[in-house]
């Protein structure tokens, strides 16, 4: 097959898609808003599903030095009651791969490093794109056999061409997040408050990746975000406050969590197709967003591989909304368990969790990273693909 895309947007899965259809014989471009691709974002936790999609692009070479080695994990209560125990290296004993935690701008870095040099054009703000494959930027115009919008939650892709979609909109939730360096003993953890969670993720390198979700209203910004967090993890269990404590000031992201609530009826009109939160984007509760961009990419590369594009769109569309649809909403609803208010159905809750015997834990967050990838068709039979 082959062919020319514009990638539009150098995400987690704008990346993949650059890498998965250069890998499908294909000649492609990725135009980026920013203007140089920098260390962006925190931590972010890579499921199964995702390693073994990134196994099946090429490069789970660059991404293994970035993952530490699977380990036990807790969720506590407010109090620090342990709830549930699991253990990551059942989840790698039976999905495979472990869960694992990666800072995003490694990530990144990796993915930009698996493409040849001027594939990524930064500081290009595409503008506007119709659905026979043209695109406009500041710059001009641009034709491609295949446009990817990979453009992000507030796409500018599907502003233009599902105008009727409503679009994205608040999750009822803020989350701030950072990195911290130094901490060799970094575990998996999770302590649940009412309306608050608190988790942890360890990273490559001794780093350990800090999260806290709350209930919020839209717009609300504060001053001070590590000030506000100390405050509000005052009387928390040790491992929460002072985790906050020791992170520069500077380092502490937040942000209003955003949802694709209204599902799209279609990922794909004409020559244009949508991946990754352009397409689904999902509050984070389930910690899928990333990696189902990172699985839309490798489909569609595999789709492209072995045919042509109207029929290659309208499979992935077929395959990948049931799917990505389904977990927004499941997204959607670990948020309400996980950030509930009210003491009775915090209590409720913590039971509930305190019951489930740890395998049935593992299995529970298994369920979607239980999904593995087709295979992605070397351009040429002579030479097969090397993962
Ligand atoms: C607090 C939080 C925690 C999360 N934790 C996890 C986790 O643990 N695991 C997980 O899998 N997911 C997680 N996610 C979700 C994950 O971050 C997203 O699903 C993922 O980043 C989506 O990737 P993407 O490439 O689709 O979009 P993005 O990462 O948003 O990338 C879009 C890119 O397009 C560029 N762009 C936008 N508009 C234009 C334009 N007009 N022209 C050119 N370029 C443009 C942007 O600059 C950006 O580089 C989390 C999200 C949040 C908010």
């Amino acid at each position: 097959m082959g062919g020319t895309a514009i990638v539009i947007g150098a995400g987690i899965g704008g990346l993949c898609a650059a890498i998965g259809l250069r890998e499908a014989g294909w000649e492609v471009r990725v135009l980026e808003r920013a203007e140089r691709m920098g260390s962006v974002g925190a931590g972010i936790g890579l499921w199964p599903n995702a390693l073994h999609a990134l196994d099946e692009l090429g490069v789970g070479e660059r991404i293994r030095p970035l993952v530490p080695p699977p380990g036990t994990g807790t969720m506590r209560d407010r109090r620090g009651r342990v709830l549930v125990h699991w253990d990551n290296r059942e989840l790698h004993t039976a999905l495979g791969k472990p869960l694992a935690g990666v800072h995003r701008a490694d990530l990144l870095e990796a993915l930009l490093g698996a493409l040849p040099e001027g594939t990524v054009h930064t500081g290009i703000e595409v503008t506007g794109v119709t659905a026979n494959g043209t695109v406009r930027s500041a710059g001009g115009e641009a034709e491609a056999d295949l446009v990817i919008g990979a453009d992000g939650v507030r796409s500018v892709v599907r502003n233009a061409l599902w105008p009727a979609h409503p679009g994205p909109v608040h999750g009822g939730s803020t989350a701030f997040r950072a990195v911290l360096d130094d901490v060799p003993d970094g575990v998996v953890s999770t302590v649940v408050g009412a309306g608050t969670e608190f988790g942890t993720l360890p990273l490559a390198g001794d780093r350990l990746y800090w999260y806290a979700s709350m209930r919020a209203a839209p717009g609300v910004t504060r001053e001070d975000p590590k000030a506000f967090l100390l405050k509000h993890f005052d009387g928390w269990p040790p491992g929460t406050r002072d985790l906050i404590d020791r992170t520069p000031s500077d380092r502490v992201l937040h942000n209003d969590l955003a949802h694709l609530r209204t599902p799209l009826a279609s990922y794909a009109t004409g020559k244009v197709v949508l991946l990754g939160d352009a397409a689904h984007a999902m509050l984070p509760f389930l910690g899928q967003g990333g990696c189902l961009a990172i699985e839309d990419a490798t489909v569609l590369a595999s789709l492209l591989s072995r045919h042509p594009v109207p029929e290659a769109l309208a499979r992935y569309d077929a395959e990948r909304r049931p799917r990505t649809q389904k977990l927004v909403r499941l997204a959607r609803r670990a948020g309400q368990a996980s950030l509930v208010a009210n003491p009775v159905a915090v209590a409720a809750r913590n039971q509930l969790v305190r019951l489930l015997p740890s395998r049935g834990h593992v299995r529970r967050l298994s369920v979607p990273a239980r999904w593995r990838p087709p295979a992605i068709v070397s351009p040429s039979p002579d030479r097969p693909r090397r993962r």
